[in-house]
């Protein structure tokens, strides 16, 4: 499967079935599974073996989800989750514990931040959070012998902030630090993290992925390319397992992946559900469409919007006057996928009139599907955050988000124009 074009493996990577078998993945509706043999189960708790044991720790309708995945981000594995957010604190479980900082963009999803911000402390995990238009010496110096991850998105939900790659990829190199990237917004479609030094990449895949505002779920991706052997900043990788008879982690050819799967998934439990897995799967069947689609129309709408003498400001990194257009050109040049948002002119009223007046577009907590929709960030997904943490993770009072879908581009531009109108 590697050789082939990203379109080519959206719809074909992940199952192969053998001759009389289902078409696509059968949903494998099943706690547990057979086996004739005592040897062969003993195998398979010892890692020595590939297989099915236990839902808990792997399915093969998610496995058909993973190695979709996996392929399409060129990566070593995959670990399906139950949501995004259970995927991002998996990740960063299987390097940190107590004791541990991780180094964190303040641009990122609302939700994780309140992890990051929040929950982590509270476990003796620190975060220290770093603008992403800091320069590099001022990042660098967030880190110490006890920082593990480096966490960024490639495009930021919701301020849209385009990821440098270069700057945090040296810094992440020069320091021996796992580089983290969630990659929702733009999916390996848009982007491929790898190719610009991530190690790591999560995913909420009820966005685009699934793509269809059907199924909950997540997806942690072990891009094969970090070594822990001998990286004092991890000796959890380099020193013995207890709980899987003595396994230094370091040791296998895929590290993070199996020490993901084998502790936390083990441990905590939050695996994708095989219904979930099997909607996500047939979903990214028509992701190259899609994100071609959806960045198609963000950008005329946008076009659009820069134009309009209600709109104060208009961020989609497609347009040239965007401060990231530059970075989009280097890291997105296939299109800056369906997300932007923008500023009525006026009071944060005038955006709840805006948004009531819509006809088409519908207002929802969610982005990233087919249809669009449009969210006030400040009153609903970051309404915990304080005035000065609303700054920082860069979404003002008067931000609509607006998830571009794949209807008719007129028909969108109309519906803005309409409510616009009302306002
Ligand atoms: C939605 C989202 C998440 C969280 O995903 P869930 O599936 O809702 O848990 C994480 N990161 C980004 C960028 C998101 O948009």
């Amino acid at each position: 499967m590697k050789d082939y074009k990203l379109d080519t493996l959206c719809v074909q990577a992940g199952y192969k079935p053998k001759t009389g078998e289902a078409r696509i993945p059968p949903i494998y509706q099943s706690t547990t599974y057979f086996y004739e043999k005592t040897q062969d189960m003993a195998d398979l708790f010892d890692l020595k073996s590939d297989g099915f044991f236990y839902s808990r720790l792997a399915n093969p309708t998610v496995a058909a989800f993973e190695g979709k995945v996996a392929a399409l981000e060129g990566g070593a594995c995959a670990i399906g989750c139950a949501s995004g957010m259970s995927a991002t604190t998996l990740a960063v479980f299987t390097v940190a514990g107590a004791g541990d900082n991780i180094v964190s963009s303040s641009a990122i999803y609302g939700g994780t931040y309140n992890l990051f911000a929040i929950t982590l402390p509270k476990l003796g995990i620190e975060c220290r959070f770093f603008n992403p238009d800091a320069p590099a010496e001022e990042i660098e110096k967030l880190i110490d012998g006890k920082t593990k991850m480096i966490f960024t998105e490639t495009v930021a939900n919701p301020s849209i902030i385009v990821l440098d790659f270069d700057k945090i990829a040296k810094i992440a190199k020069k320091h021996g630090v796992l580089f983290a990237v969630d990659n929702t917004l733009v999916t390996p479609v848009l982007c491929r993290p790898k190719e610009f030094g991530a190690n790591l990449v999560v995913h909420s895949s009820t966005k685009y992925l699934d793509g269809h505002a059907a199924a909950l779920g997540g997806v942690i991706v072990d891009l094969g390319n970090f070594n822990y052997k001998g990286n004092k900043r991890y000796p959890s990788f380099n020193e013995p397992d207890e709980s899987y008879h003595g396994l230094v982690y370091a040791d296998l050819p895929v590290a993070f992946g199996t020490k993901c799967r084998a502790q936390m998934i083990r441990d905590m439990g939050a695996i994708m559900s095989p219904q979930n897995a099997f909607l996500s799967y047939i979903g990214c069947d028509t992701l190259a469409l899609r994100m071609e689609r959806h960045s198609e129309n963000a950008k005329k709408v946008a076009a659009y919007l820069s134009k309009h003498p209600k709109i104060e400001w208009i961020n989609h990194p497609s347009l040239e006057s965007n401060k990231y257009n530059k970075l989009a050109k280097k890291y997105l040049p296939k299109g800056q996928g369906g997300m932007l948002s923008f500023g009525i002119k006026g009071s944060t009223e005038k955006c709840a009139a805006f948004m009531e007046a819509l006809k088409l577009i519908t207002q929802e907590t969610h982005v990233a599907d087919v249809r669009s929709c449009v969210l006030h960030p400040a009153s609903t997904t970051h309404r915990q955050l304080s005035e000065e943490d609303l700054k920082a993770a860069g979404v003002p009072h008067n931000l609509i988000r607006l998830s571009v879908g794949i209807e008719n581009a007129e028909d969108i531009i109309a519906d803005i124009e309409q409510a616009l109108d009302k306002v």
